[in-house]
């Protein structure tokens, strides 16, 4: 029988509810359990691919090629789990399937409600979901989490609390268990906890029929024993299971700190598991916490500089796998990173007069930079200024890696000012061009913009008789599998022309039809000809890294950028797998 623990949350959104649940099957992996995750939003949209980054985060595409919101990432990451796109349940899902049953007759001539066809819909897809293997495991998970996101009382969130109440009958309440994540905010001069936010949203959530297990009380400091005893006595849980967790000075912390306050013990008496299955092993969460904490406090001077030039480059959750990829490597490196955000607008020529001040701010940061990172992107605005970070990391034997519209930005630089096609462009940009180089894929839809792109993941095949340094990181595999999720792609037509100049095609996919991954010789900085690292890759790789193997193009980068990438390839090329289910770690110093 699957074990379920729900994880709810009060007071107010952004209390790391994600992180509290991630780290919550960290610890059950670590004793030995198999688990599942399921992530509830309460929105409309089918799936966040038709939400724009800047307003919602990043778009994270799964290997089954769903799109997901960004905390699938973070369990993906967190858990070092493989999740598909029914791991993530929003209204609008359950209230589609409904409907097309509806459509097909599949309610016998029934009065479709909310309840009991919504709530049904729910338990259905949540059990459904807890019974499929992860990570090519055939067994069924033995715990699943599950995390509705969003507060206790908001308005949307009425089927699924109701479903949640309904569930804890269907499963056994010995099989359900709910961690309540609230807050204690510290008050007044002497800093007095104040436990009545909490209070009330408890209550709140037991008028709605779900009592909690155990509470999570978030704080900037360690809740004091006594306020723990108050928050139990008031909110009706066992004295032993409320859990302080304060503000932590990294992440990979948080999963320490609920281990030494005994959280394991609380949810396995619950379920009746009194053994685990082994020992919890946390001492790479120890060391990597610790490495972190390291890295924050070196000196500033000593940081390796990427410059990331997109759009909007404020709001960095738009781009957060991108950054996890990038401390992953700086991780696994032992150096400080510092990430200079560029909007590429302000790189471009007509900048120079109207946002002179910003123009020159951003040309200054893609000089000082060690290495120059393009991430995807959609849409012209900026394009221009991305093809000139491109040309400048080439002509300067900057470290570069371009992903998805970086690697497309990267051909396109190459085919003007190397091949001579002065104006080759992307389709996408301008449909008149003389040189498509990049073009639309025939297969796509323009008239329909959800889950029309050429999505999840797909085989890249490295072309055997080429050298390259990708392939070496990739640890000399033949291939790789990698996530995708885009509309254009370069132009087969050109690809001889560009490679006889120079630019090097040496990972196709679907059977050499589409190229992948491009990259210049590579020469060690200082020598002659060549480049330290010019990378451009169609797939996006960021959506694979872990803290324990960070995702290799980016590893390239950060190695190049901190001129450790020719050590790192004489002695360590072939460690790097694309996927591995152990849980040791690899890690490397020179
Ligand atoms: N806009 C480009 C395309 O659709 C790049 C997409 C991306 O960077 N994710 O192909």
């Amino acid at each position: 029988m699957v074990k379920y623990v729900l994880v709810t949350g009060g007071v107010l959104s952004g209390l790391g509810k994600g992180v509290i649940s991630s780290s919550t099957g960290v610890i059950l992996r670590s004793l030995g359990f198999r688990v599942t995750a399921i992530k509830i939003d309460p929105y409309i949209n089918i799936d966040a691919g038709t939400m724009s980054p800047f307003e919602h985060g990043e778009v994270f595409v799964l290997d089954d090629g769903g799109e997901a919101d960004l905390d699938l990432g973070n369990y993906e990451r967190f858990m070092d789990l493989t999740l598909n796109r029914d791991n993530n349940i929003t209204t609008g899902k359950i209230y589609h399937h409904v409907i097309e049953k509806e459509r097909k007759g599949g309610f016998l001539g029934k009065t479709v409600q909310v309840v009991p066809h919504i709530t049904d819909a729910i338990q259905e897809w949540v059990e459904r979901v807890a019974s499929i293997g992860v990570d090519g495991n055939p067994a069924p998970p033995d715990i699943c989490i599950i995390e509705l996101g969003g507060t206790i009382g908001d308005i949307e969130h009425g089927p699924f609390i109701e479903a949640m109440r309904q569930f804890q009958w269907r499963v056994g309440k010995e099989n359900f268990c709910n961690i309540h994540v609230s807050l204690v905010p510290v008050v007044g001069a002497v800093g007095e906890q104040k436990t009545k936010p909490t209070q009330a949203s408890v209550r709140e959530l037991r008028a709605l029929g779900l009592s909690p297990d155990m509470i999570v009380c978030r704080s900037s400091v360690p809740v004091a024993p006594e306020v723990c005893t108050k928050v139990a006595s008031f909110c009706h849980v066992a004295p032993n299971s409320v859990i302080s967790v304060h503000d932590v000075s990294n992440l990979y912390r948080v999963p320490l700190l609920l281990m030494s306050q005994g959280l394991p013990g609380i949810i396995l008496s619950k379920f009746g598991l009194n053994s685990p299955r082994k020992v919890a092993r946390m001492t790479s969460w120890e060391r990597v916490a610790q490495e972190v904490d390291d890295l924050n406090g070196a000196d500033p001077a000593k940081a390796v500089h990427i410059a990331v030039v997109g759009k909007y480059t404020h709001l960095s959750d738009a781009y957060l796998s991108v950054i996890r990829a990038l401390q992953h490597s700086a991780q696994f490196v032992h150096r400080k990173l510092a990430i200079d955000w560029i909007e590429s607008l302000y790189l471009e020529d007509a900048a120079k007069t109207e946002h002179h001040q910003e123009y020159e701010d951003a040309w200054a940061k893609v000089k000082a930079a060690h290495g120059l990172l393009v991430p995807g992107g959609f849409g012209d605005r900026g394009v221009e200024g991305k093809i000139l970070a491109a040309q400048y990391a080439r002509t300067n034997k900057v470290p570069y890696l371009g992903v998805c519209l970086g690697m497309q930005v990267a051909v396109i630089e190459y085919a003007r000012n190397v091949v001579g096609l002065q104006d080759a462009n992307s389709t996408e940009f301008n449909e008149q061009a003389t040189h498509p180089v990049v073009i639309f894929m025939p297969e796509g839809s323009k008239t329909h913009m959800g889950a029309t792109m050429r999505l999840g993941s797909r085989r890249t095949d490295f072309v055997e008789d080429k050298s390259s340094v990708v392939r070496r990181l990739y640890g000399g595999a033949d291939g790789v599998d990698e996530r995708h999720r885009h509309r254009y792609e370069v132009n087969p037509d050109y690809i001889s022309r560009i490679e006889e100049k120079g630019l090097s095609f040496v990972g196709f996919g679907d059977s050499k039809l589409r190229a992948e991954i491009v990259e210049l010789p590579y020469a060690p900085a200082g020598s002659e000809g060549g480049h330290p690292y010019y990378v451009g890759v169609q797939y996006h790789p960021e959506f694979k890294t872990r803290h324990t193997r960070p995702s290799p193009p980016f590893l390239g980068l950060m190695l190049a950028a901190s001129g450790q990438l020719e050590a790192w390839l004489d002695t360590h090329s072939g460690q790097l797998g694309n996927k591995d289910s152990s849980d040791e770690e690899t890690s490397f110093s020179l």
